[in-house]
């Protein structure tokens, strides 16, 4: 199988939208919706950084486009297309057979489009850039915050770090966190719903405490949270209760949940929000003027993710 018969295979899922042109020709086209403005990310994961070499075909692509359309999430926009830059040591077609299904079935509940890419032979990387559409006047930037505003965090921390941990460990994580940490739901369907209701909004990627200051140090602000407020699953509730090590869920990355902050008045929707979501959000702290975060009830410093 050459490259040209494994792109055809494996990734050519043309869908005949007219507003598209895909795979096939050397640029994509794309009709872009009338009063909207695209916003758009990338992000790469590399085999034995990002994810363990044991891990599924099917999980590595999950992985791939939900922690992109995380990003989405973030700013409240609407996933329209991505694109997949693949390096691949070998052609495997099961491992291929797996990423693609995989791929495809994420892309398909978000309703985007893989309309290109690029194909080449190395160490095991997948570089997604995904795409979405944001009504031309609204998006959520980390630098909106206002003080007084409340700050939340969706469903629970620390989960997909205390899985990771176990594995190094070689301790079986549980099913759930194990899940969170292999295939992360990006909060999509929240990001939208809170365009006009959060002030500022970041995905959690690399730990709360480093991503709240991302919100922080772009409003000109600071924060005061709780640790005893931190949202835990049962089993990093447990762990924290053994350790006492609160810098798992506050810097452990990879929760790929969203933080943001709303101003008072809106309280209200949010709770509409929750309902119609039916997702747990959880109030951990209010924006302040002084320029610090403070956490209280954490008496140490934690040293969150570092890409170098
Ligand atoms: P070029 O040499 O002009 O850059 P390629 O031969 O790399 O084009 O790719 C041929 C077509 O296949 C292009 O439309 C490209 O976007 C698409 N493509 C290549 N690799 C992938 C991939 N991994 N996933 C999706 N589309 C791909
Ligand atoms: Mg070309």
């Amino acid at each position: 199988m050459n490259e040209f018969d494994l792109i055809e295979k494996y990734f050519n899922w043309q869908t005949n939208n007219p507003d598209f042109l895909g795979i096939g020709d050397d640029c994509a086209l794309i009709s872009i919706p009338e009063q909207h403005k695209l916003a758009t990310s990338v992000d790469t994961l590399i085999e034995g950084v990002h994810f363990p070499s044991n891990t599924s075909a099917a999980d590595v692509a999950h992985k791939a486009l939900a922690v992109n359309l995380s990003d989405l999430a973030a700013m409240g926009a609407t996933p329209l297309y991505f694109t997949l830059a693949l390096t691949l040591p070998n052609i495997d077609e099961s491992w291929l057979e797996g990423f693609s299904s995989s791929l495809k079935t994420l892309s398909e509940k978000y309703n985007l489009f893989l309309l290109g890419g690029d194909t080449t032979k190395g160490h095991l990387s997948i570089t997604i850039n995904v795409t979405g559409t944001l009504p031309i006047n609204q998006a959520l930037l980390r630098s909106g915050a206002n003080v007084d505003d409340i700050i939340f965090v969706s469903s629970t921390l620390g989960d997909a770090a205390l899985a990771w941990q176990k594995i190094q460990r070689d301790k079986t994580p549980g099913a759930k966190i194990l899940k969170k940490f292999n295939t992360p739901e990006p909060q999509v369907l929240l990001g939208k719903k809170l365009l006009g209701v959060a002030n500022s909004c970041i995905d959690i990627s690399d730990g709360l405490e480093q991503d709240l200051s991302h919100i922080l140090n772009r409003s000109k602000l600071g924060a005061r949270i709780d640790i005893s407020d931190i949202p835990l699953s049962d089993e990093v509730l447990m762990y924290v209760e053994n350790t006492k090590d609160w810098c798992l869920p506050l810097a452990g990355g990879d929760d790929y949940e969203l933080c943001f902050t709303v101003p008072k008045d809106n309280i209200d929707q949010l709770e509409l929000i929750t309902k119609e979501l039916d997702i747990k959000l959880t109030k951990i702290g209010v924006i302040t003027k002084n320029q610090d975060l403070e956490i209280v009830g954490l008496n140490k410093t934690c040293t969150s993710y570092q890409h170098f």
